[in-house]
């Protein structure tokens, strides 16, 4: 494996590795960049293939907490750990407490939340190692589901968006088709709905439609038709890689902005949505009101801080939608152009106040 080429890649950054004998513990720590603060990321419990999966799935994913943060405004860098779960019987508890001592051997450097694969019973277990955790029982100051704060920034950016595309300063009448109403979808068109919208949602579980049809009036969409919907704003909330060859022809929306991760099947498509002038609310921009809640609990927590800086979404989204607008530049990468700005930001500052006064 060619490792200092994929930490190349990835633009690292330092990665730790941990393996306990005793517990099958095979851990990775990503931490991308660290600074605007600590790194904080989930952890994530599955089988890989190969170590090197399971590195490059770290790195790739603590990257993207680097921006997701530096985007919310958050004083933290990103992290990621990726925990190997063994082929063989193993004691989840023997394992999750070796990670803790892991984590907590880290000093603080790296925060660590749940994940695929990790519950909050496994944050609980690594809690008894070390205080570098959070995503705990909100009995234990945990910060508890974080859907609805993801629904609440979505439905800010969703404002920006309609703002600055449609010159509508409300969302009453506005039509938006919801793809996927799950934890954060659902949320969602309550957000909508109670803000006075017109809802179309799609999603393979159908009592989940019926749920916000019954209760908030939505219509069912077939669910290979949910893209053509004649509406003014898609909000993909199921998978990622939503946005690709075969749906971005076919939307009718001038707006796109959802929750889900990785929209994008390739960068190119959000050049393909920018060229057809749809506007395009980058996702990790738009969903990090779930992050922007479990960094608060660092802080020791406090839904109403979380809710306001939640509420924040709405003027990022409306700079990248306005700054897209100036300069013709994608949105998708407006967003990660203003991330770079900050970290450079932050590094300049270090090295002036590292540098000896003249
Ligand atoms: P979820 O599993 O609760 O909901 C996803 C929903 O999409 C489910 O109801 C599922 O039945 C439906 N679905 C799956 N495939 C579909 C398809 N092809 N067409 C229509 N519906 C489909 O997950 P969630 O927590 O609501 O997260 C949704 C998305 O938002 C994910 O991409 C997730 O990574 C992202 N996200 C979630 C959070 C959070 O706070 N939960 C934060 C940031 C990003």
């Amino acid at each position: 494996m060619d490792l200092f080429g994929h930490l190349r890649a990835y633009d690292y950054g330092e990665v730790h590795f941990k393996y306990d004998k005793a517990s099958g513990l095979k851990a990775i720590v990503a931490v991308h960049d660290s600074r605007l603060g600590p790194a904080l990321g989930g952890c994530r419990f599955l089988p890989y293939d190969t170590d090197e999966e399971a590195l490059v799935d770290a790195l790739r994913l603590a990257r993207g907490m680097t921006y997701k943060a530096a985007l919310a405004g958050l004083a933290h860098g990103g992290g990621k750990s990726v925990l190997i779960r063994p082929q063989q019987h193993f004691d989840r508890v023997a394992l999750f407490r070796a990670f803790g001592r892991f984590v907590d051997d880290l000093g603080g450097h790296y925060i660590t939340a749940e994940d695929s694969g990790t519950g909050l019973e496994d944050m609980e277990v690594v809690r008894t190692m070390t205080k570098h955790v959070t995503g705990v029982d909100v009995a234990h100051g945990g910060s508890g589901d974080p859907s609805p704060f993801t629904a609440l920034g979505v439905r800010r950016g969703i404002e920006a968006c309609v703002k600055i595309q449609l010159g509508k300063s409300s969302l009453e009448n506005v039509h938006v088709a919801v793809q996927g109403v799950g934890h954060v979808g659902y949320h969602l068109c309550r957000e909508l709905h109670a803000a006075g919208a017109k809802l179309s949602v799609a999603d393979v579980d159908p009592l989940k439609a019926e749920r916000a049809q019954r209760e908030l009036g939505a219509s069912i969409v077939p669910l290979d038709k949910i893209f053509e919907t004649e509406c003014d704003v898609i909000a993909p909330c199921a998978l990622g890689s939503a946005l690709n060859d075969a749906t971005i022809p076919r939307l009718r929306a001038k707006i796109v902005a959802g929750a889900a991760n990785n929209q994008l099947a390739e960068p190119r498509h959000g050049d393909d949505l920018h060229a057809r002038g749809i506007l395009y609310a980058p996702d990790y921009a738009i969903n990090a009101g779930g992050l922007v809640n479990v960094a608060q609990e660092v802080l020791g927590y406090d839904a109403k801080k979380s809710r306001d800086k939640t509420l924040e979404i709405f003027d990022t989204i409306y700079e990248i939608a306005d700054r897209s607008r100036k300069t013709g530049t994608p949105t998708y990468r407006i967003a990660d152009m203003m991330v770079e700005e900050k970290l450079a930001a932050v590094s300049r500052s270090k090295v002036r106040a590292a540098s000896p006064a003249h």
